[in-house]
């Protein structure tokens, strides 16, 4: 599969949160960056509806040109995806994809198999983000397979749906561990940044962040990101691809509340 330059803007969620929300326990260093409150959030799915965009999944029959579709995605399961994010797509008429943690499943702050269920009948699509977040890149082949076919065919068993979505753990990826991927049957393949030596077929992602004003939400959708954003974005990307994880958290953590 080669590369193909043409997709919707989608977008990454984790969590969407309010004061009152209980947040996970256990979750990786640097997740609050990108918990966006529940005021913002809804902000900016009434700023898509009045601006016409089209907010769906891939592969719908829509009279929209990519450039006025949007897809919306939800990495690691929290319990908030269901309290404060399902209710707002709702109203609004959207579809999303939520992205699980197989093996944190009904675990205290995230969404059970009752509330994933729900989504599902509600119309949203439910995906995989590996059975247990580890990185895949840091990983042996075999336990590579093991994440993605062990998390895909456990979602299935349970829910009794087809999982053909899959989203990258914390974003790291190349070209083994999306290839092996789409050999355990998956469609459709969500990263983040997309790294530049990547040759294969999968979706980039932009990461909604927590101290958004809808001034920058609106530069996101629209393309209109400002210069000096850009220039951060490419830096994070070649730490993240030089130095790996250990050091990429810590610039995340100073860059991103530029
Ligand atoms: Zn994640």
């Amino acid at each position: 599969m080669l590369e193909t330059s043409i997709q919707p803007l989608v977008l990454m969620y984790h969590g969407i949160v309010s004061e009152w929300t209980a947040l996970p326990k256990g979750r990786e260093a640097g997740a609050d960056l990108y918990d966006v409150p529940t005021v913002s959030f809804q902000e900016q799915m009434e700023w898509l509806k009045t601006e016409r965009y089209s907010v769906g999944i891939l592969n719908e029959a829509t009279p929209f040109p990519d450039e006025h579709r949007v897809i919306l995605t939800f990495d690691d399961g929290e319990m908030n995806n269901y309290d404060q994010v399902l209710p707002v797509l709702k109203k609004c008429g959207f579809r999303a994809y939520f992205f699980i943690i197989a093996k944190r499943i009904g675990e205290s702050g995230y969404m059970g198999w009752d509330e994933l269920r729900a989504m599902h009948e509600a119309g949203m699509v439910i995906g995989s983000h590996g059975f247990s977040h580890e990185i895949l890149t840091n990983l042996m082949d075999s336990q590579v397979e093991e994440e993605l076919c062990a998390s895909k065919k456990y979602l299935e068993r349970n829910l009794n749906i087809t999982i053909d979505a899959f989203s990258m753990p914390r974003g790291f990826c190349n070209n083994k561990v999306i290839r092996m991927a789409y050999d355990a049957g998956y469609k459709h393949v969500f990263i983040s940044d997309r790294p530049r030596a990547l040759k294969l077929e999968c979706l980039s992602r932009v990461a909604v962040k927590a101290g958004w004003l809808i001034k920058r939400f609106e530069q996101a959708v629209t393309g209109t990101t400002p210069a000096h954003e850009r220039v951060i974005g490419k830096s994070k990307s070649a730490i993240k691809r030089v130095f790996g994880e250990g050091i990429y958290d810590w610039v995340r953590r100073v860059l991103v509340r530029i």
